[in-house]
């Protein structure tokens, strides 16, 4: 069971997470946690950690170590009143450490991807130990590992690494044998690489924490404490009556998150899926509700468009070159020099003259993308590049529209209707999703006469 980063955000919230621990172990389960930090705080370390190499002096860093220091001991007090003195001196322990170490990057004036990982692991190094607190007070035995503790190995990219396959087996063997005698507290959005290094897993990386713990333990559910009812039909904050999701496949939750439904990180299916482990999605303030399923296949109906993401943190960039015409090779250029780069890319479309191919990429690459073809310009491979930030992602998900006709035909007669404009458009070969490029400002209003268009606000037999 994962707790999200709301879910633990004070004292009464730990002890609804407490509660439901507590029924679930009453009720005979072996139950492993993973939790994030409290909300908020890992941005709080990644805006000082982003500041101090530039900054005109250290006297950002006492007041954010009293902050944290004051949410997390009025945190422990609350949850577990019994344990402030121990586990108070543990966390005030870790606090030294953090601010160690924010000294050490003002002084040296450098921020190393390295050091970065380690500063904004400080959020679950946190709160972990309060989590375990409250539950031992409840009588429930617990103590606390770190990602790299439990046996999570990865590879060594700062900021956004990936599970190795032999995690499986340390966490097998380090898990494991914990789950007959206590509830471990794991801490989520960290593992380490094999020589030790500690490495985060990405934004949003515990539920990805989750999920390869819950491989590795062989689980029979993984399940992910959240403060919505469940996967909705578009994210609520865009769409005011989504709806919430009974069930979902692997695939649809992948294509999900992959383009940016916050509700998970985007590798967090992959572990289950590999164990066909079923993950659901829970409301921690709204426990009763059944929240959604993810399986391999989700239930079928009779809907082909299931739900709707957006994202506007991408650019476009478009690569023109009459040199593409007819030569192999030039996609292979392009785009092994942009992995080379570690640009991510989101979607991609070649008109058929060969003579032009758009890529989307996310905002933070684009620096990145374009620097690497501006080389392959130099090379003559390419002959234009350019690039567009006010431009949006729009996906349409489903397993339903795999071999469904005129889907496609009715998104973009619906969009054509309402006078959108669409930049773009690209299908993935699963079939699962098709997705497409507006205008920044038309793309709320997108979503919102596809919402309506697919009639995606009522329940599922329409
Ligand atoms: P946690 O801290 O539990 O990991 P997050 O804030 O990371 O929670 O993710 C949950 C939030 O994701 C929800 O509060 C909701 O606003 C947002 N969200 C975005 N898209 C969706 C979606 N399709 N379904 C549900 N929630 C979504
Ligand atoms: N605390 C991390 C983040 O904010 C990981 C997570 O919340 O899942 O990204
Ligand atoms: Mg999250």
């Amino acid at each position: 069971m994962k707790f999200g980063g709301t879910s633990v955000a004070d004292a009464q919230c730990i002890r609804r997470v407490v509660d439901i621990l507590e029924q679930h172990h009453k009720a005979g389960n072996e139950v492993a946690v993973v939790v994030s930090a409290q909300r908020g705080v890992t941005d709080q370390l990644i805006e000082i950690a982003g500041k101090l190499p530039t900054a005109k002096d250290d006297s950002a860093i006492a007041p954010l170590i009293r902050a944290l220091s004051t949410r997390h001991m009025t945190t422990l007090e609350g949850a577990a009143p019994d344990q402030v003195a121990e586990v108070g001196a543990d966390i005030e322990e870790r606090l030294i450490s953090l601010q160690n170490i924010l000294f050490a990057v003002y002084n040296l004036r450098e921020l190393t991807p390295r050091s970065k990982d380690y500063i904004i692991s400080f959020g679950e190094r946190l709160l972990a130990p309060i989590v375990a607190a409250a539950l031992r007070e409840r009588g429930i035995p617990s103590t606390v590992m770190d990602g790299c503790e439990a046996g999570i190995l990865t590879t060594p990219q700062h900021g956004e690494s990936t599970s190795l396959p032999e995690s499986d087996e340390r966490i097998q063997r380090r898990v494991g044998p914990l789950l007959k005698k206590e509830i471990p507290v794991i801490m989520g959005f960290m593992g380490c690489t094999r020589d030790g290094i500690l490495t985060t897993l990405g934004r949003s990386g515990s539920d990805y924490s989750a999920s390869i713990i819950g491989a590795g333990i062989d689980a029979d559910e993984i399940w992910i404490w959240t403060d919505v009812d469940g996967i909705m039909t578009c994210d609520p904050r865009v769409i005011n009556d989504a709806r919430v999701m009974p069930s979902l496949s692997y695939l649809e939750v992948m294509e999900l998150s992959y383009f940016g439904a916050k509700v998970m990180h985007p590798r967090s299916i992959e572990p289950a899926m590999r164990k066909n482990i079923l993950v659901r999605v829970k409301n921690t303030f709204n426990p009763t509700h059944p929240g959604t399923t993810i399986v391999r296949n989700g239930q079928r109906d009779n809907r082909v468009v299931k739900a709707l993401t957006y994202i506007d943190k991408v650019a476009a960039i478009n690569i023109n070159g009459a040199q593409m015409i007819g030569r192999p090779g030039v996609a292979k250029a392009i785009f092994t020099i942009l992995a080379d780069h570690e640009v991510n890319v989101m979607m991609i479309s070649q008109g058929s003259s060969e003579a032009n191919i758009s890529l989307i990429v996310d905002e933070s690459h684009l620096s990145a993308a374009v620097t690497a073809l501006s080389d392959l310009m130099k090379q003559g491979v390419v002959r234009e590049v350019s690039h567009n930030h006010d431009v949006c992602a729009v996906a349409v998900v489903g397993a339903g529209m795999a071999g469904a006709p005129g889907t496609g035909g009715r998104i973009f007669t619906a969009l054509g209707a309402a006078e959108i404009n669409v930049m773009m458009i690209s299908q993935g070969s699963s079939e699962a999703n098709i997705s497409f490029v507006v205008h920044q400002d038309d793309g709320p209003r997108a979503v919102r006469v596809l919402h309506d268009e697919f009639h995606l606000s009522e329940a599922s037999d329409e």
